[in-house]
């Protein structure tokens, strides 16, 4: 694991907003803290999951630690060396995917997404990694457990609990926000990912996708009435627990978040929808 041995390593890490959504009057006062031990990485919304999996919550001496582009760069470089230990013919149906032409593919949001046996991957639109990860991480670690029909939310999720304040931050509330603003406009960026519509309680829409050929997850959001905000909830099938980590299933909300965040900035200044996961 990188090592951290000073505030300004810390401080590489952040995204220097000092936006103060971790309690602290600025990134370097955050810093400050998680050197002292008084508060952890995790603490800092802003802070790509990923990174806060390279560098766990602690702070040792060692070495410049890389950036968080390093970082995740690295991730991925280990996860395909995982890929190629793995039988990937073998494994496609478990996974969902299909093994053709030399390839895994699978379906990621409805797009095809191919790894081939030395670990690169390749896709029908352009590819963050934010997907790359959770992508890679399914092949290497999942158990393709089969979708179950029961829908959790994410706390209720393995470890989800520790992670439910970053998911509804990063994931949940740009989502809701969207949805306030432009309801027609989220209808419609929920169908550019084929969401199936589904009857959810009182949801006045409720769509399930499928991120990952065995993770499904159903968004549904409720409009503001007299006496009630409006809210957005998503919800997992229990199958998510087996086939992704937490780190991965967070990351893929968040980034569906920010991909969502980019459409509705192109559809306000009349720019087509392109999309890329
Ligand atoms: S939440 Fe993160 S980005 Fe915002 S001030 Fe704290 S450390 Fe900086």
């Amino acid at each position: 694991m990188p090592q951290l041995k000073s505030p300004m390593d810390i401080l590489r890490l952040l995204d220097h907003s000092n936006c103060r959504q971790c309690n602290e009057p600025s990134c370097m006062a955050f810093a400050a803290q998680v050197f002292k031990g008084k508060k952890k990485l995790s603490d800092c919304p802003k802070l790509d999951p990923y990174v806060i999996e390279q560098y766990g919550e602690g702070v040792e001496s060692g070495d410049r630690p890389p950036t968080s582009e390093e970082a995740v760069e690295a991730y991925v470089k280990s996860l395909k060396q995982e890929v190629r230990k793995i039988d990937l013919p073998a494994v496609a149906e478990k996974l969902g995917g299909v093994y053709q032409y030399g390839r895994l593919t699978l379906k990621v949001l409805g797009k095809a997404f191919s790894v081939y046996p030395d670990g690169t991957l390749s896709a029908e639109i352009h590819t963050n990694p934010w997907v790359s990860v959770p992508v890679l991480t399914y092949i290497t670690k999942g158990a393709g457990r089969n979708i179950t029909g029961k829908w959790l939310p994410f706390r209720e999720l393995k470890q989800g609990s520790a992670w439910s304040g970053l998911f509804r931050q990063r994931c949940e509330k740009p989502l809701k926000q969207i949805a306030d603003n432009d309801y027609d406009l989220f209808v419609d960026l929920l169908d550019v990912f084929n969401g199936r519509p589904v009857e959810h309680l009182d949801a006045d829409i409720a769509r399930v996708f499928y991120v990952l050929p065995k993770v499904a997850i159903m968004v549904c959001y409720w409009r503001a009435e007299v006496d009630f905000d409006s809210n957005l909830n998503i919800f997992f099938d229990e199958a998510a627990n087996d086939n992704l980590d937490i780190a991965s299933i967070n990351a893929l909300g968040s980034g569906l978040a920010r991909m969502f965040e980019k459409l509705a900035v192109k559809h306000s200044t009349g720019q087509p929808f392109a999309v890329s996961l």
